[in-house]
């Protein structure tokens, strides 16, 4: 049983222990882990169930409006991952995949999509990063270009490590439109599966399956009316839609570390060695001080970042805190986890090693822990020459 006593911390009301509550004994009956041999079609099962038990509601802004609840989903996929990795990565990209329509599309665009994605009946996928344009995401060449009449763009170019890729039905799609340079000439487009000239190129196999594709596009035309925001703002789009989901990534390795946790204090009270059990040992008792010690600081850096949005106030440097840390701290924990099972740990399948694996993209995907640690500097200089000036 985790230790649920953050569920009090300030930052939370208490409709969020509710929420919590209901989804921990929702998913122990429903996604408790198991062995998947086809990832596609579990995705597609758990994305189903996801929208059936009304889960992703949370994922998308309201018909109203209502913006997303940060702390809601960050708990949301905190609870998953402790449960399944793969049920949380198949919220997260309902949420990640039309958080672009949520926070910048038209009522018509949210009206067509947003639905359809929190009843599970549609699939979505971010196409942001390119073969060239990983980190450096103002790099991407992929291109659209306005028709004559202007009722279409053109997309020619390439994406890839795009997840749902293969399985989406939709795809929000940056690509350069040239108004300016850089990062301002870029746009964001919703682009249908079914669309002529869009084709998944490869599918990519990584340590922690899920579906993963590269995508090309060539002379797929895309009605105007697709594009999300103002032309040459994609840039924006792009970054304020990581800032949501940033802090979320912070919370499903938050989810993994607790998993970890959980299963190295029940294996260490109940292996035996020399005449004692694992845990009465004090080499033990200080690994588990420093794994319960990490995640408490990580989760109160990942809820503080939550908590900030929700009051309407910008935390890209919040944010960026609670990945770097929570991410790296998680692989700490579960490595130290994964050491006490001993050759168990490493027996494929098993939890710690099903973890140990499931954790090592979250420091790579949505910003790097390098490109986080840049994104805090950026900020804490701006803000030391604002002071200065
Ligand atoms: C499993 C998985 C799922 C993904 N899903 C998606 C998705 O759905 N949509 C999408 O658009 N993208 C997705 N990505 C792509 C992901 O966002 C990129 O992999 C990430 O941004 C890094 O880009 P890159 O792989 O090109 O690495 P590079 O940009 O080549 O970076 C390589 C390494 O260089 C280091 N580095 C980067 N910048 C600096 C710096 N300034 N100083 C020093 N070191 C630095 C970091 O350690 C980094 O990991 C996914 C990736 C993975 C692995």
């Amino acid at each position: 049983m985790s230790d649920k006593t953050y569920l009090e911390w300030p930052f939370f009301e208490p409709r969020h222990a509710v929420l919590e509550r209901e989804l921990d004994a929702w998913a122990a009956q429903h996604i408790a882990q198991h062995h998947e041999t086809d990832v596609d079609a579990a995705c597609r099962r758990l994305v189903r169930q996801l929208g059936d038990a009304g889960w992703l509601q949370h994922a998308i802004a309201g018909a109203a409006g209502e913006s997303i609840d940060t702390r809601a989903i960050c708990l949301i996929r905190e609870t998953l991952a402790r449960h399944n990795g793969l049920a949380d990565f198949a919220f997260a990209m309902q949420g990640l995949g039309s958080g672009a329509i949520s926070l910048h599309g038209t009522p018509a665009q949210r009206e067509a999509y947003l639905p359809r994605v929190a009843r599970g009946e549609a699939i979505a996928a971010f196409a942001l990063s390119e073969p060239q344009a990983g980190s450096d995401v103002a790099a991407m060449q992929c291109a659209a270009v306005q028709d004559q009449q202007g009722g279409h763009y053109v997309l020619n170019g390439e994406k890839t490590w795009i997840s749902n890729g293969g399985i989406a039905d939709f795809y929000v799609v940056f690509a350069r439109t040239g108004e300016q340079p850089g990062a301002r000439g870029i746009s964001a487009f919703i682009v249908d599966a079914d669309t002529p000239g869009f084709e998944i190129a490869e599918r990519i196999q990584v340590i922690a399956p899920h579906p993963l594709a590269r995508l090309v596009f060539r002379d797929c035309r895309v009605p105007a009316t697709q594009r999300i925001g103002v032309a040459g703002q994609g840039f924006k789009v792009a970054m304020s839609t990581l800032d949501l989901f940033r802090t979320s990534v912070a919370a499903a390795a938050l989810g993994f570390a607790r998993r970890a946790l959980d299963e190295a204090l029940a294996h260490a009270m109940q292996r035996k060695m020399f005449g004692q059990m694992l845990s009465d040992f004090q080499m033990t008792q200080a690994k588990l001080a420093q794994m319960a010690t990490g995640i408490d600081a990580a989760a109160l850096l990942t809820y503080r970042a939550a908590w900030q949005r929700d009051q309407g106030r910008n935390v890209t440097k919040e944010a960026a805190m609670a990945k770097l840390t929570a991410t790296e701290t998680a692989q700490q924990v579960i490595d130290a986890a994964l050491q006490m099972f001993g050759g168990l740990g490493v027996v494929s399948e098993q939890p710690v090693e099903r973890l140990y694996r499931e954790i090592r993209a979250l420091r790579i995907y949505e910003g790097a822990t390098e490109v986080q640690q840049l994104i805090i500097a950026r900020e804490l200089l701006r803000a030391a020459n604002t002071k200065e000036q």
